[in-house]
């Protein structure tokens, strides 16, 4: 069964389509990775799903709910957890208060401590750092306080938007082998990257977006090095692709 569905999806700022009949899906279990150069509606997608902005139509299932109307608050409630682009950490926190804060929803109250245990293995640099004001942390550690906090919500599907943005080559290897580690647990994840062969290397399956529309559907190891791809991604991330 799919845990997250959307059909024909499309997404308008005033007159400006940025997103044009959309479908896409994420199995139980499975790791979906979303590719599009600059502009191509991916913050648009990951913000529909998460309920922060409001589709013009098509519908979003959830583990087989219609969610089109729920506020976003009751989509984490249900096991949607985001992680934006620009990560979205309260630095005058630490990096404590921060994990703590996703632990909110009713469900993942009752396991906060066991989850943040989970937590702290998944992540020991943040063990190291919990009362460090998390806006003193590097771009790399700060992206890990995002992840940690949106797993602390105990997510059944776990969306990242651009995790690796602004981060050094290095840091985001490293970051994308914690990802593996969430994938591993068990975790569905949908991920946007612009960072084509890292996100590919993670996922199982691979979307790509061009201008609001999915022109490509593939195994992730069949879009890498795909034509298709390399020519969304032509103006200066070529790099990013072989
Ligand atoms: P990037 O990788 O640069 O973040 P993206 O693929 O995430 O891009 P979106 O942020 O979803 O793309 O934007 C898609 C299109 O919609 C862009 O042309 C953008 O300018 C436009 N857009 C996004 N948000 C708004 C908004 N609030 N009002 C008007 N236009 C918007």
């Amino acid at each position: 069964m799919s845990m997250l569905e959307v059909k024909g999806l499309a997404v308008r700022y005033g007159r400006h389509e940025a997103l044009h009949e959309v479908s896409i899906n994420v199995a139980e279990g499975e790791t979906v990775v979303i590719l599009g150069a600059n502009g191509a509606g991916k913050t648009s997608l990951m913000n529909a799903i998460a309920g922060r902005v409001s589709p013009f139509s098509g519908s979003i299932r959830f583990l087989g709910e219609e969610i089109d109307d729920q506020p976003s608050h009751d989509r984490v409630e249900a096991g949607i957890a985001l992680v934006p682009e620009g990560r979205g950490i309260f630095p005058g926190l630490s990096v404590r208060d921060n994990l703590k804060l996703g632990g909110y929803p009713k469900r993942a109250r009752e396991n906060a401590g066991s989850t943040m245990e989970r937590v702290l293995t998944l992540f020991p640099r943040l063990a190291e750092r919990l009362d460090q004001l998390a806006g003193t942390m590097s771009g790399g550690e700060q992206q890990m306080v995002a992840i940690g906090r949106a797993v602390m919500s105990a997510p059944k599907l776990l969306m990242l938007d651009e995790p690796s943005l602004g981060l050094a080559p290095i840091v985001t290897q490293q970051l994308f082998g914690d990802l593996e580690r969430v994938r591993q647990a068990g975790t569905s994840m949908l991920v946007v990257e612009q960072n084509v062969r890292a996100g590919l290397k993670l996922a199982d399956r691979g979307y790509l977006l061009t201008a609001g529309r999915i022109v490509r559907e593939a195994a992730a190891a069949d879009l890498q090095g795909d034509p298709d791809v390399s020519r969304a991604f032509l103006g200066g991330l070529e790099d990013a692709v072989h």
